[in-house]
């Protein structure tokens, strides 16, 4: 095989950073999905790993220049602060740079004990490996920053949780695997100078743009507001819900890291929760925004020492940099809902009431909200598709009078009609991973070894803006007896 020329930069940080440590060799692993076209990205030998991925992706052989590592974190769970977490399951392999210059991790997850794993196995069930790869695969054809997924394997060896599931492997490809939590780590232990290196590598990884700034570690929290600010509102306008905002699952990249319970919302409802351990609802689909900032705060908290001296002038400009998050997640909000709702670049002070409209017809609707805006994207093109649009409505009646203020507006818009229908498709899905599908998949590989459903979901959802009459059963909402009202992280 040609070698991956491996470039490990976090294992060159100070040895307090992680532990060194190698998966451990599993019993019969068995490569069930390989992602080629990612490998190609990467400029990896797509043939070779294809061929030998079982051994590669389980962790059975480790290939040359790799530095296996568990990396050190912290993290609020559920907004209690646990000073040490680390990987627990997880190892990085290590850092290749791609032919276009980026740089990414490669890093296993369920191969095995480390330092960090505390009671926990070290391993991962087939369920959850399955639903990271169908959840971080559909997210990046939707077109959201999102870790990436290289291939599954099962391990051959039973996990015991409930009850007794497959183990997998998943290997993940990321920016980088620091998160909100790492910085804590250091800051939990009064460690500046950690803090410093850390800030110093995220600077020089991801906001390169910010070096050699006077202000830089307070330019790293507005710039990692502004990633977060502009991921989260575009989770919104697919109905995405993370479940496990903790600030240990939050990159400092600003990709979306560590699919979980996650969930995409069927019925629009802004307090919509799936996550068994979420009971308060602290995750919901509308409490993203205020979760975001929130942890944009601890963030920020880390590095109050490099912001300023005087400890009273470091946390006013950390405050003014916690605020200005809300204002950019309002900015990039409403251009993801206006571009979602056909609106053209020219603003009116009208459009703030026509998008809440919308939604709170939606909401005392009861209509789905992918459907609904992808219905809406056909009634763009000609009143002859309002009425599928308004069919998604308990009362289809009360569609009507939002549907004449929306023309009234679209009026003064200087696109044509068809042009906006085309616009608003490529922006409005036909396809996300509806909870009651991946579910359905899931427990076909978990129960009968049956990958069929598992591969025809992730074929759908590589193409999520294209109608594809042929999987039309994909793009519908759950019958009433199908709904999955609950997702469990399975850890
Ligand atoms: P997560 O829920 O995946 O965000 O993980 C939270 C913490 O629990 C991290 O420190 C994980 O490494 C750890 N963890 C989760 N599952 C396991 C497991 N099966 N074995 C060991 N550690 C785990
Ligand atoms: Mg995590």
């Amino acid at each position: 095989m040609a070698p991956i020329i491996f470039d490990n930069s976090y294992a060159r940080l100070p040895e307090n950073f992680f532990t060194r440590t190698e998966p451990t060799p599993v019993a019969a692993p068995r490569l069930v999905k390989f992602n080629r076209p990612l490998a190609l990205e990467m400029g990896l030998d797509a043939d070779a790993l294809e061929r030998d991925g079982a051994a590669v992706f389980s962790g059975n052989r480790l290939l040359a220049g790799s530095e296996p590592i568990a990396m050190a974190y912290a993290g609020h769970q559920f907004g209690q602060f646990v000073p040490q977490l680390g990987d627990g399951r997880a190892i990085l392999l290590g850092e290749v740079v791609r032919p276009d210059g980026a740089r990414r991790d490669i890093q296993l997850k369920g191969s095995g004990q480390t330092p960090w794993s505390r009671r926990g196995d070290g391993r991962a069930a087939i369920g959850p490996v399955l639903r990271e790869y169908i959840v971080s695969e559909a997210m990046h054809a939707l077109g959201i920053p999102t870790t990436r997924a290289l291939a599954a394997v099962t391990t051959g060896q039973p996990v015991y949780r409930e009850t007794i599931l497959p183990g997998a492997i998943f290997t993940r490809v990321a920016a980088s695997h620091i998160r909100v939590g790492t910085f804590q780590y250091f800051a939990a232990r009064g460690d500046t100078d950690s803090i410093r290196a850390l800030a110093d590598h995220v600077i020089d990884r991801h906001y390169p743009e910010l070096a050699g700034a006077d202000d830089r570690y307070l330019k790293l929290v507005d710039a990692v507001a502004e990633r977060q600010a502009r991921l989260i509102a575009r989770w919104l306008g697919v109905g995405f819900i993370h479940g496990v905002m903790n600030t240990d699952n939050m990159a400092v990249s600003g990709e979306t890291i560590d699919f979980g319970p996650c969930a995409f919302m069927d019925t629009y409802d802004p307090r919509t929760v799936f996550s068994s351990i979420d009971q308060m609802g602290r995750y919901a689909y509308g409490n993203q925004p205020m979760i975001g900032q929130w942890n944009i705060a601890r963030l920020a908290e880390t590095l109050l020492p490099l912001i300023h001296e005087t400890p009273g002038e470091a946390v006013d400009l950390a405050n003014d940099a916690v605020t200005r998050f809300m204002e950019r997640f309002q900015e990039h909000w409403k251009a993801v809902i206006r571009a979602k709702l056909g609106l053209g670049v020219q603003e009116e002070d009208e459009d703030t009431d026509l998008i809440r409209a919308f939604l709170a017809l939606l909401y005392e609707q009861k209509a789905d909200f992918t459907l609904s805006f992808r219905r809406l994207s056909d009634a763009a093109a000609g009143e002859g598709a309002d009425a599928t649009f308004a069919s998604l409505l308990a009362d289809p009646q009360s569609a009507g009078p939002w549907l004449s203020r929306w023309r009234q507006r679209l009026s003064r818009d200087e696109r044509l009609p068809d042009q906006r229908a085309t616009m608003m498709r490529a922006v409005n899905p036909a396809f996300i991973p509806r909870n009651h599908k991946v579910e359905e998949a899931l427990a076909a590989a978990t129960e009968n070894q049956d990958f069929s459903l598992f591969e025809a979901l992730n074929d759908v959802l590589a193409r999520p803006f294209e109608d594809q009459p042929a999987f039309a059963s994909y793009a519908e909402p759950p019958k009433p007896g199908e709904e999955v009202l609950q997702t469990f992280c399975g850890t």
